[in-house]
């Protein structure tokens, strides 16, 4: 595979507006694409990209930049995952030792070792599990447990053996023992010895959405506690803000917006493998609001499947508030006679399984139904519900859906609308789903609109003229910047910049002549000496209050300047046409 070193390199090997195809339903206008913003609630499109540069912006919501920002913003993902999709989605290696983020420094060198590392180990795990035999224990717990062929080869499973030479492996591919232990895979003893983390386990490596390994997750095929053992904490792996199987499932949970969210390994790839692809799983821990808003990224709509023990019930109605808190609609799917996914999928199959879904129903339609289930008959009872139903009331995020379900709550207990709505009151309001500040709107001058959009263009006769702005007027423009770096040749990496240019680029405003900037640069620079005029003015009046004729003297020469300049101006660009 070829193997690229510069983002700017990447950029090459494929086409943006490929990407964003990837996301979006583009319809063509002129040199531009429309649609309809992902990052904003719109009914006519306002979403803008340039096919030439491959650069976006919104005029609604004002986001904008190249397609890594793109891909950032879309997969709400760290600029190093989205390098790392666009290489994905280019065919292109990323160079180990090359230089993609400025600020990443020696941090982002030490990530890198590690996810390496990771890569190298989970393509040891695998070949492991390949090089077992057909009758051992690892071979027998896949078919007992009717794991599906393709399933171990596209969730890339591997099986860290008892006896492994993980370790003089990981030394032969330059790594050190201290690095493995900090990617957690080897640990240490208290006398200095190094062992395997993971022994006789089914391996599934973890991976983040950025399509690297960052941990494990593993299975015991023994009798070892714990059945599940997760890499510990480390500088990539962060089990709170991590869903398992995201990286696979995330464009089928976007397609059909929702999510279905499982509690373990084996719900997943059981689900997954026989073609319910829009799932993740949280990686056996309490879901995290982190978790949350991982799955929002992908989906509008949650649809809740835990196991159906009291422990599994009891952790879904601990997510159910996180969930909601992120803005997120929650559903809640029931699956009859089975205990969890996994076994539920295996007994009905893929397609009543999908229908389970279809089914699910509201959370609270969910809670109300417990209450039915219980029965509650005396007043007292009936409060003590009402006590455990409020906080769920309350998180409820739209207000119109709350409303209606306070409701039928007050409906089915008998329970008057008042004491509910003042229950949910003292339980506070809901927690505010968390949202992202606004992007700040570029305003730009007509004039400088103009000039921006003639550096962008790459017409000779036009950057010949730009080169004629004299610097001071640069100096005082919002777009100098931009501009004296497009008149160098000068690489934009800076995120303002890259908007501004985004901006001007999706903007129909076209200059067709060298004279419009003429007429461009001359309104500017009469701006700019009325701003100088009125200031010196203002110091003049300050200096004769004061009684300053030193002062005075200096300021009147200074505005005498400032007016002969002005007439300079128009005598040399219009000649003897008149001015105000
Ligand atoms: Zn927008």
């Amino acid at each position: 595979m070829t193997k690229i070193s510069t983002v700017d390199e990447l950029k090459s090997y494929i086409a943006p507006i490929t990407v964003y195809e990837d996301y979006l339903k583009l319809s063509a206008k002129g040199r531009r694409r429309l649609a309809l913003c992902p990052f904003h609630k719109e009914k006519t499109p306002s979403f803008s990209v340039d096919t030439d540069s491959g650069l976006f912006y919104c005029f609604g919501c004002h986001k904008g930049g190249d397609v890594i920002k793109f891909i950032e913003e879309i997969e709400r993902c760290s600029f190093e995952e989205a390098i790392s999709i666009l290489a994905r989605k280019a065919g292109v290696e990323l160079e180990r030792s090359g230089r993609y983020n400025e600020t990443g420094g020696e941090d982002g060198k030490k990530r890198e070792k590690l996810l390496n590392l990771l890569s190298f180990a989970a393509g040891y795990y695998r070949e492991c599990l390949a090089g077992s035999p057909e009758g051992s224990p690892v071979k027998r717990y896949i078919r007992e447990r009717e794991i599906p062929e393709n399933a171990v080869n596209e969730l890339q499973l591997g099986y860290a053996p008892e006896r492994s030479s993980l370790i003089s492996g990981i030394i032969r591919a330059g790594f050190t023992k201290e690095e493995a232990v900090e990617a957690g895979v080897l640990k240490e003893s208290k006398r200095g010895e190094y062992f395997e983390y993971f022994r006789d386990r089914l391996m599934f490596p973890i991976i983040d959405v950025g399509g690297r390994v960052v941990g494990f997750g593993g299975r015991t095929i023994g009798k070892d506690e714990p059945k599940y053992l997760n890499t510990p904490e480390t500088a990539v792996f962060r089990k709170r803000d991590l869903l398992y199987g995201l990286n696979f499932s995330r464009d089928s949970i976007r397609q059909e917006d929702r999510g279905v969210l499982v509690e373990g390994y084996m719900d997943f790839l059981s689900l997954y493998a026989r073609g319910v692809r829009c799932v993740a799983a949280s990686l056996g821990t309490a879901l995290t609001p982190s978790q949350a808003a991982l799955m929002k990224r992908y989906s509008h709509t949650v649809v809740l499947l835990y196991d159906t023990d009291e422990a599994g019930q009891a952790a879904m109605e601990r997510a159910l508030p996180i969930l909601l808190g992120q803005g997120l609609k929650v559903k809640i799917a029931l699956m009859e006679g089975a205990k969890d996914p996994d076994e539920c999928v295996k007994s009905i199959g893929a397609e009543r399984f999908r229908e389970l879904l279809d089914r699910s129903e509201p959370f609270f339609r969910h809670i109300l139904g417990r209450f039915r289930a219980r029965d509650l008959g005396s007043v007292e009872e009936k409060l003590k519900f009402l006590d455990y139903a409020a906080p769920h009331l309350s998180s409820i995020p739209d207000p119109i859906e709350r409303e209606a379900f306070i409701n039928e709550f007050s409906e089915r207990t008998g329970l008057k609308k008042s004491l509910v709505v003042e229950k949910i009151d003292k339980k506070g309001p809901a927690p505010k789903p968390s949202e992202q500040p606004a992007e700040e709107e570029i305003s730009l001058s007509v004039s400088e609109h103009v000039l921006v959009k003639a550096a962008l263009s790459g017409n000779n006769d036009f950057m010949k003229k730009l080169l004629e702005i004299p610097p001071k007027l640069l100096d005082s423009m919002a777009s100098g910047r931009l501009l004296r770096k497009k008149l160098e040749g000068t690489y934009i990496t800076d995120e303002k910049e890259l908007k501004l240019e985004a901006f001007v680029k999706n903007s129909c405003h076209e200059v067709q002549s060298v004279d419009d900037i003429d007429g461009a640069v001359y309104s500017l620079e009469k701006e700019l000496l009325e701003k100088n005029r009125r200031e010196v003015t203002l110091r003049l009046r300050e200096s004769r209050e004061k009684g300053d004729r030193e002062l005075e003297e200096i300021y009147t020469r200074e505005l005498l300047a400032i007016v002969n300049e002005a007439k300079n101006i128009q005598n040399t660009r219009f000649g003897s046409l008149k001015g105000d």
